[in-house]
């Protein structure tokens, strides 16, 4: 055994390295001409004319009239590393260009030759220079030359054989090649791009200065696609950033899906973005067909991770999810918005696919109150006796959805025309959603969304870990919160909670003013009458209620429904009677915006209420707080940064560590 020799390990040779790692960055003549047309659009040019020669392995040459690169900087610009867009570490999270990393020139210096002719404004003449494995050969030579920077590419991988041979035919490579400058055109109107076949009198692609991205979308793909398209943009206040679209109607479909993506201007691919969007369109178009889709999304430039695949394509960013999430609620809001295209649909389903337009609603109807639920909260005796008629009733309090299916746990915010939501106008309301969403705390909305629920401990608190730290929180605090914000979110949509039988509004409020909470004193007037003007109050204003929260008062004066905020979830009867009196008392009814609000604060008090009087804690309520409330909070709660006070860190793993090593 002992004979056994070991490996010598060797350091590899310096240029092998390199090659082998600009290799993985440059793969195809395709990666290389994405990174050369960064750079010329990162120069400021508003002219790029590529010329390619054998799908870009003989030459791949591109030529630009932007600021040109300093003849000083000649010496280095094919060093990795070396970049004009990055000095210092922290510049990473600012940078606004394209490339940052410095390896593009480099990487191809290494694998192909390459040559780069240029001039500044300020220089008199301009300097070729010529580059192998990342160095300089002999001087930069003078030579005649306009503005700008032309750079040339000579038999690429021509020092890597294999790579070479694994390529496809020239022809697939310059179909590649066309498609990235298409991409790049398409998004840079503003730049008139050429793509030219050396030796062939016709550009094979051409669009001109000054132009515009549907403009170019004709152009390069043609009139069927652009005469479909559907403009829109969305600026998202919460997670901070920009999109702007163009996608076909559901009319147009091809059998191949185009997906133009790019992210802070950098031609990239998001697999969960692009099968979000194919998800919304599988729903009208016919099967196996696709949509075209032009999307820009700007973003925090620290939020996006660019790096995580060397050639950069597939990208990763920071709130991924609810950003795709946000956008397919919007590109589903825009398709159904076009009516033109609704109809069209209709024709263009196949025989014994369902309708859209009459898309059942699910039959999911709420669970009704367990039992044991109004049984130990309604402890005081009176309420008992109230609710024994509930608890006989065999249904109890039984919920159907006026407008349809109970959002499902997966949907988030969303108004979907299949939910036949009613689209909200007042702008009162759109206002107060807005302060929501520009108030919402982006550090505790992320740790809302990866908490792992541990353990309820009582009715108002729970525990939760994130990341390496165990918290307590203050549930009822979040849930207040949360059903505020629900009631802004379906307002005038609220599926309904129907009480039956229905209740006497007079009688809760009595039960109220008896009850300790409602602080009667002698001083305020005999109970009777108090009662009665707070029915004549909520009577008056049961329309209000009714139309805009789903919360019904009949006529004769009985409750007959309470709206749903978050599915599977309904208020404790126990707090109704106070619920009531308070609607009457605190909610100010004069004024629009503060009236949406006091009722809003009102209802999302009682709905926030999980305490039974008798203070024992059924199994119930534990259940709704890890079931019902966590999840809800992680999809939908935006959460204000005063709530950060309601969460307590109990210990840490790093203290823990510390405790037991002591040990
Ligand atoms: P990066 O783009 O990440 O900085 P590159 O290797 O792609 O790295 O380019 C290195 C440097 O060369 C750039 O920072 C830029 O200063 C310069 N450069 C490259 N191409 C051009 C161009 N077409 N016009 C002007 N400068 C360029
Ligand atoms: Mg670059």
């Amino acid at each position: 055994m002992s004979d056994l020799e070991p490996g010598v390990i060797r350091k590899l040779d310096e240029v092998v390295v390199n090659r082998i790692a600009a290799g993985e960055i440059i793969q195809r003549p395709a990666n290389a001409l994405k990174e050369l047309l960064e750079n010329s659009l990162d120069a400021q040019s508003s002219h790029i004319q590529v010329q390619v020669k054998a799908g870009g392995l003989k030459l791949l040459q591109i030529q630009d009239n932007g600021t040109g690169i300093r003849k000083e900087d000649l010496g280095i610009v094919c060093e990795r590393f070396t970049t004009s867009k990055l000095s210092k570490f922290e510049d990473l999270t600012h940078i606004a260009t394209f490339g940052f990393r410095g390896e593009a020139l480099a990487s191809i210096s290494h694998v192909a030759h390459l040559s780069i002719q240029t001039k500044t404004a300020k220089e008199r003449c301009g300097y070729k220079a010529t580059y192998a494995d990342g160095k300089l050969q002999g001087q930069p030579k003078p030579c005649a030359g306009n503005q700008g920077t032309i750079i040339s590419i000579e038999d690429l991988f021509y020092n890597m054989p294999q790579r070479r041979q694994a390529l496809r035919s020239p022809a697939e490579e310059f179909q590649k090649l066309s498609e990235v400058l298409a991409r790049y055109a398409v998004h840079n109107p503003r730049v008139g791009f050429t793509l030219r076949k050396q030796g062939e009198a016709q550009p094979s692609l051409r669009t001109p200065v000054d132009s515009s991205r549907s403009e170019n979308i004709r152009i390069i793909y043609g009139a069927a696609i652009s005469k479909e398209l559907l403009e829109f943009s969305h600026r998202d206040e919460v997670f901070k950033f920009d999109a702007e679209c163009l996608v076909t109607q559901v009319n147009y479909s091809a059998k191949k899906s185009q997906m133009l993506l790019f992210i802070n201007h950098r031609l990239v691919e998001s697999t969960s973005l692009k099968t979000a969007v194919e998800s919304v369109y599988s729903t009208y178009l016919p099967r196996g067909q696709h949509p075209f889709i032009y999307m820009s999304l700007t973003l925090p430039a620290q939020n996006v991770d660019v790096n995580v695949h060397p050639t950069k394509h597939e990208v990763h960013f920071l709130y991924q999810d609810e950003i795709v999430e946000r956008l397919k609620e919007q590109l589903e809001a825009r398709l159904l918005g076009s009516n033109s295209t609704r109809t069209f649909y209709k024709q263009l389903r196949l025989p014994g696919a369902p309708d859209l337009d009459e898309t059942q609603p699910g039959d999911k109807t709420q669970r009704i109150y367990p039992k044991e639920l109004v049984r130990t909260d309604a402890s005081e005796q009176k309420l008992e006796k109230f609710f024994t008629s509930l608890v006989k009733s065999d249904s109890g309090i039984s919920s159907t959805s006026s407008e349809g299916a109970p959002p499902l746990p997966e949907e988030s915010f969303r108004q979907t025309a299949a939910r036949k939501s009613r689209e909200v106008r007042l702008s009162s309301v759109l206002d107060m959603r807005q302060r929501v969403e520009r108030n919402c705390s982006v550090q505790l909305r992320g740790i809302l969304k990866n908490l792992v629920y541990v353990g309820c401990v009582d009715e108002r608190r729970a525990l939760f870990q994130y990341e390496t730290h165990l918290y307590l929180c203050n549930t009822r605090a979040f849930a207040e919160e949360l059903f505020y914000q629900r009631l802004l979110y379906e307002f005038q949509n609220c599926p309904e909670i129907s009480l039956n039988p229905p209740l006497s509004v007079q009688e809760l409020i009595m039960l109220a003013l008896e009850s300790e909470a409602a602080g009667w004193t002698p001083e305020d007037g005999p109970k009777k009458e108090l009662a009665e003007s707070a029915v004549e109050i909520l009577q008056q204003k049961a329309p209000i209620m009714r139309e805009y929260f789903s919360l019904r008062i009949s006529d004769d004066g009985l409750l007959e429904s309470l709206p749903t905020l978050v599915p599977q979830h309904q208020p404790n009867v126990a707090h109704l009677p106070v619920y009531l009196l308070r609607l009457a008392t605190e909610v100010d009814w004069e004024e629009e915006v503060r009236c949406f609000k006091t009722f809003c604060r009102e209802t999302a008090r009682f709905y926030s209420q999980m305490e039974c009087q008798s203070g024992s804690m059924s199994g119930h309520p534990r259940w709704i707080m890890e079931h019902v409330l966590f999840p809800a909070f992680k999809k939908y709660l935006l959460p204000p940064p005063r709530l950060k006070e309601q969460i307590y860190e109990l210990t840490n793993l790093p203290t823990l560590y510390k405790v037991f090593e002591r040990c």
